[in-house]
């Protein structure tokens, strides 16, 4: 049923065909809903005043100034040149600016009075080392605006091409008031009663009036807040339904015995457990047992021990007579992956085989009588796994690993080798906040190892700009003398693929040049190499042959290679925080110091600065990742394309909000717990409103 705020944008008063499209065009909108669902990212107080000699003191530009005074006289400069400009200098007794306006000097001219006083309201802005204020609101005292009473006034987002075509902060405004008040009397609340009591909220309706024409500052507080509580809560209560579904409809299989194969490795560990390991393993081994199909996300640190947790798991579901799979992104790590478990499992007896794009047509044979027979216990590899050749005989456990590189469809095809559903674990060495990872996995349940294991020695993370090269190259030469290995990373950004493989192949040569052979020897792994070719340079340097890496940085996530201690990023500025942090992890796996490069430009953005000293000052990934969310916003995280649920909020900021997000998560738990499905009169409207919003976003039911 179409409803009011449904209606076509067009039919609103002030708006037309012509600026439809525009609104459409411009900010996606085209209904009164999505108008007044378009709300202000920041407010002014139009209550506070400047005075002249705060603002030319600054020094820099301030936004949005407010200034109350007299025009003293005009000037018009540069007439008929092209570059006419009308200067009107203003003054309070304080001191005096120059207003400066390009267009409209006709009307200026004849408005604006010399002698009476006017509120100015404007940008200062900074031209040849003075500040002045270009094209300023000019109005008389009395003048009220937007026709609704609003100290706080909203600013909205607005673009080059609405402004040019008259929409500018003043008209969208006034659209607003006038959707305001076609709206008036007819906004049907979102929330039950009860609801809105018990979280002492204002009505949707109060708080749509507010949050675009405040009355009071605590009534814009509180329109935000009941905004934001409701957007988050029914995120929740739409991802913790399609948990508590899920978990009732789909058996899965019962692993109730630790047994032999798991104790065998166990007892051979050259090492203790880090006690969150043991708490991880604990928490998988709980689901695994509780009969219901388990899937859950593993939160870890590189280097923090995530292989040996999947194995470990993967002996539990071998112990109850199932077989296991362990999918990696790339064919390297799988046979890192590969080699390392063997080792662990020598002497046990149990079967692990490697299946990946190059296993050749007779091991794959062997591998599929293995699988189909089910002597083969545990199969590691990559993509190839989920081709359809590749059928197990009772495939009862899954782990994903690095699953930020593995699309949904991908998750799900792994997931579908089996009748009844196996349990999935997915693991990612990018520490995603708390607020967004329950978010996006919201229906997931989510283990975090954040300890490492004892020994390690952090990196020491340095920042250098281009000038300082050969003191880099300097102290490369002295680590490689002390017997250590070098990578050298370059970004490779997809737009600019090109270029990129130039400076790669630039930065190869020069190395080779100031590293010259025999006395060095460097490998180079990157996309455009052929399989072989890249498994040949990179076995050189795993086997400690080649003394430098040159690599790109979408290669070779999770690579381990302990003799490896300097990792020298190139175009550092060039690379997010969280691949910053992933490439660091490569090194510090050994004993030895570790070292982290950041060679930068010399000039950089003040966020690029950000990022480098963030980096230099902490090792611990999860505050680079709350960072990184500080930074950037949630839509450019790591990870949040690919994990098929849009982030996409009108109000609530991931980055800020994780409090209300914390407190709409529990409120939305609390009503499931008394009333799984919904099916309650007093929680009709929730189970409505659910249905709405399901119908307008994408599909994300999906596992991740
Ligand atoms: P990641 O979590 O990044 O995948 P890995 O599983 O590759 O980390 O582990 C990194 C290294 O740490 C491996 O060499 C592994 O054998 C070792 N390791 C794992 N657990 C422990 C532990 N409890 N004590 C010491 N070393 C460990
Ligand atoms: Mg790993």
């Amino acid at each position: 049923m179409l409803g009011i705020l449904d209606q076509d944008i067009k039919f609103l008063p002030g708006v037309g065909p012509r600026r439809a499209e525009l609104l459409r065009k411009e900010l996606n909108i085209s209904t009164f809903g999505e108008l007044f669902y378009t709300f202000p990212f920041r407010y002014i107080d139009r209550t506070k005043f400047y005075t002249v000699k705060e603002v030319l003191g600054a020094q820099t530009e301030l936004t949005y100034i407010q200034l109350r005074g007299k025009m003293l006289r005009f000037e018009l400069v540069g007439k008929g040149r092209g570059k006419e400009r009308y200067i009107a200098y203003f003054s309070d007794d304080t001191g005096t600016i120059e207003l400066v306006f390009f267009q409209g000097i006709k009307w200026q001219r004849e408005r604006l009075k010399q002698g009476q006083e006017y509120i100015v309201f404007g940008r200062s802005t900074e031209f040849k080392g003075k500040i002045n204020m270009v094209h300023p609101e000019v109005d008389e005292p009395s003048e009220d605006k937007t026709g609704l009473q609003s100290a706080m006034q909203g600013v909205y987002s607005s673009t080059e091409i609405l402004r040019d075509n008259g929409l500018g902060q003043r008209a969208f405004m006034k659209l607003q008031a006038n959707l305001a008040q076609a709206l008036s009397g007819k906004i049907e609340e979102t929330l039950p009663p009860w609801l809105v009591t018990e979280q002492h909220l204002i009505s949707l309706s109060e708080a749509l009036l507010n949050v675009h024409f405040p009355q009071s500052p605590a009534l814009m507080e509180a329109a935000r807040f009941r905004l934001k509580f409701e957007e988050l809560f029914y995120i929740q209560l739409s991802l913790l339904k399609q948990r508590s579904v899920r978990l009732c409809a789909s058996q899965g299989f019962v692993f109730s015995a630790v047994g032999e194969k798991f104790h065998q490795c166990y007892e051979k560990l050259p090492f203790p457990l880090t006690n969150a390991q043991k708490r991880v393993i604990k928490e998988i081994r709980k689901d695994m047992g509780s009969g219901k199909q388990m899937n859950r996300l593993l939160q870890g640190d590189v280097g923090s021990g995530k292989t040996l947790v999947a194995l470990l798991c993967a002996l539990i579901a071998n112990d109850n007579g199932y077989q296991a799979a362990i999918m990696a992104p790339t064919e390297i790590l799988a046979q890192q992956h590969y080699d390392s478990i063997r080792d662990f499992l020598e002497d046990t007896g149990i079967q692990v085989g490697l299946l990946t794009g190059s296993t050749k047509k007779k091991d794959r044979k062997i591998l599929s009588e293995g699988l189909l027979n089910g002597s083969l216990h545990l199969l590691v590899g990559t993509h190839a796994l989920i081709e359809d050749t590749v059928q197990f005989n009772n495939l009862g456990f899954v782990v994903i690993d690095e699953q930020h590189r593995f699309g949904v469809e991908q998750r799900a095809r792994l997931w579908s080798k089996s009748a009844t559903p196996p349990h999935v674990l997915v693991m990612t060495a990018t520490p995603i906040p708390r607020t967004l990872a329950m978010t996006l996995y919201g229906d997931l349940d989510v283990s975090v190892i954040d300890e490492l294991p004892p020994g390690r020695q952090p990196v020491k993370t340095l920042h250098f700009n281009d000038g300082k090269r050969l003191r880099v190259f300097g102290f490369m030469k002295e680590q490689i003398k002390a017997g250590r290995q070098i990578y050298m990373v370059y970004p490779l950004i997809k737009e600019s693929e090109k270029m990129d493989y130039k400076n790669l192949d630039d930065g190869y040569e020069s190395i080779i040049r100031a590293f010259p052979p025999p006395e060095y020897v460097t490998a180079i792994v990157h996309g455009k190499m052929t399989a072989e070719n890249k498994a040949i340079d990179m076995r050189r340097f795993v086997s400690g042959k080649a003394h430098i890496m040159v690599a790109t940085s979408v290669i070779e996530v999770g690579v381990n290679v302990p003799n490896a201690s300097v990792m020298v990023i190139e175009s550092a500025e060039r690379f997010g925080l969280s691949q910053l942090h992933q490439l660091r992890g490569r090194v510090g796996r050994g004993a030895e110091q570790s070292f982290c490069i950041l060679m930068t430009d010399y000039k950089l953005s003040k966020e690029a600065k950000k990022r480098m000293e963030l980096m230099c000052s902490t090792n611990n990934g999860f505050d680079i990742a709350e960072a990184d969310l500080q930074l950037r916003g949630p839509g450019d995280m790591e990870g949040t394309q690919q994990s098929g649920m849009p982030v996409n909020l009108h109000i609530a900021d991931l980055a800020r909000d994780g409090q209300m997000l914390e407190m709409a998560r529990n409120v939305a738990l609390t009503i499931l717990n008394t009333d799984p499905e919904l099916s309650s009169e007093k929680n009709a409207l929730l189970c409505s409103q659910l249905k709405k919003l399901k119908a307008s976003t994408a599909d994300y039911s999906v596992i991740s």
